[in-house]
């Protein structure tokens, strides 16, 4: 869909210029909630009933593949779009319904793009102070407050710079000093770092996360890769087909997720399919295995999930009566330098993928053995 223009993202981070009385405000919590909000372009849906409390000070990730509905949250979050229906509520405040939508300058929230969106004409610190000066604060109140904000985001040696005379990185944090100066109530950032070289990324994750701490702005960052919202988020929404699958921390949906979607988008896992035997049994190709985690309805067919570093992998077959152990035979194997990669396929045709240590190698049509640690074997709610 069409953005907003570089002129409108560059307003957009002033959002909270115009709004209400500092005082006032700086007591108001902004906890910020999404109650069954759905929103559809003509027959489309791109968000589809959602609901999510974000409390106050916290850092939520929305997480997702393309087209699953993240900017879309996103800008019913800001204002620049309406819900079809459901409510958007700031605090105490209901700022969207479908009759009703506050306008973005009406939210006092900053809103951080991919494109950085800052004024060409202006250094750093007065890209910086811009937001701070329509406010009309006197010229020592800005001072010390883009001073305050340039140390913490490490860019006072850069205050004098131009855009152009800057990196992706540095202006990317010129963009995150502007949006913090002016104390938002809630950021917003839509792939912030996806203009960035790979190191320069990794870097700017642990940078975001910092500056989080330190300032404790209620933020909603929407990112389509795991490891950034690993690194930045105190939550994780998984999102999928316009609706959040799991919300949780990194370690909640890393460690027990709950749908085969959230068990393969984080951390490639492999997702078996077979029969539940009882509660925590299941039968994969004939083999029962032990299961972790949701219980399982017996009789019905089942999904446990398990990532492809924690089947180990051994010569040849299992010795009978030991547990969690299937038998296989290599279909193909790839040497990746720290790791080589496996396909294995089981006696029901189904094939699994296995990451071992480089120095096991086993020729396809090899056979052999994989054990499924039991804590390992999540069984999936969906
Ligand atoms: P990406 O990571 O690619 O930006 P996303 O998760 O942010 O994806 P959205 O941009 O929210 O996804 O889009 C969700 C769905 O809604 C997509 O199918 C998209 O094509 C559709 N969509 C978004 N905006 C519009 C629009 N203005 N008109 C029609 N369809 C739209």
């Amino acid at each position: 869909m069409p953005g907003p223009t570089v002129r409108q993202e560059r307003r957009a981070t002033l959002l909270h210029v115009v709004s209400g009385d500092r005082s006032a405000r700086e007591k108001r919590l902004a906890r910020v909630e999404l109650r069954d909000v759905t929103r559809r372009f003509g027959a489309a849906t791109a968000v589809d009933n959602v609901s999510l409390k974000i409390e106050h000070g916290q850092l939520v990730s929305l997480l997702g593949p393309s087209g699953c509905g993240k900017t879309t949250t996103l800008r019913l979050l800001a204002g620049f779009l309406e819900p079809s229906s459901g409510q958007i509520v700031v605090g105490d405040r209901v700022v969207s319904t479908r009759e009703r939508t506050e306008p973005p300058e009406r939210r006092n929230m900053s809103m951080i793009f991919q494109s950085y969106a800052l004024w060409p004409h202006m250094t750093a610190a007065e890209n910086v102070a811009y937001g701070l000066k329509l406010r009309k604060l006197d010229a020592a109140t800005v001072k010390k407050k883009v001073d305050a904000i340039l140390a913490t985001a490490r860019l006072t040696e850069l205050a004098d710079r131009y855009p152009s005379e800057l990196s992706g990185g540095q202006q990317q944090r010129v963009s995150l000093a502007r949006a913090l100066a002016v104390e938002p109530e809630t950021l917003l950032m839509d792939e912030p770092l996806s203009n960035l070289d790979a190191n320069l990324r990794e870097e700017m994750r642990f940078e975001i996360r910092r500056l989080h701490d330190e300032t404790r702005t209620t933020t909603v960052y929407v990112t389509h890769d795991q490891a950034e919202a690993m690194t930045t988020a105190d939550l994780i929404a998984v999102m999928n087909a316009g609706k959040v699958e799991q919300l949780g921390t990194p370690e909640d949906v890393y460690e027990r997720p709950l749908s085969s979607f959230v068990a393969r988008f984080i951390g490639a896992s492999n997702i078996l399919t077979g029969k539940a035997l009882d509660e925590h049994t299941f039968e994969l190709a004939g083999v029962p295995i032990q299961t972790t985690g949701v219980a399982l309805q017996k009789g019905g067919s089942a999904n446990i999930s398990i990532r492809q570093h924690e089947i180990g992998l051994r010569h040849g077959p299992a010795a009978t009566g030991e547990g969690n152990m299937i038998p296989g035979e290599i279909r193909r194997q790839v040497f990746l330098g720290a790791t080589r990669d496996y396909l294995v396929a089981l006696a029901d045709g189904s094939e699994v993928r296995i990451t071992s240590s480089p120095e096991l190698s086993m020729a396809p049509g090899a056979a052999v053995t994989l054990v499924l640690p039991r804590e390992r074997c999540r069984a999936l709610a969906r």
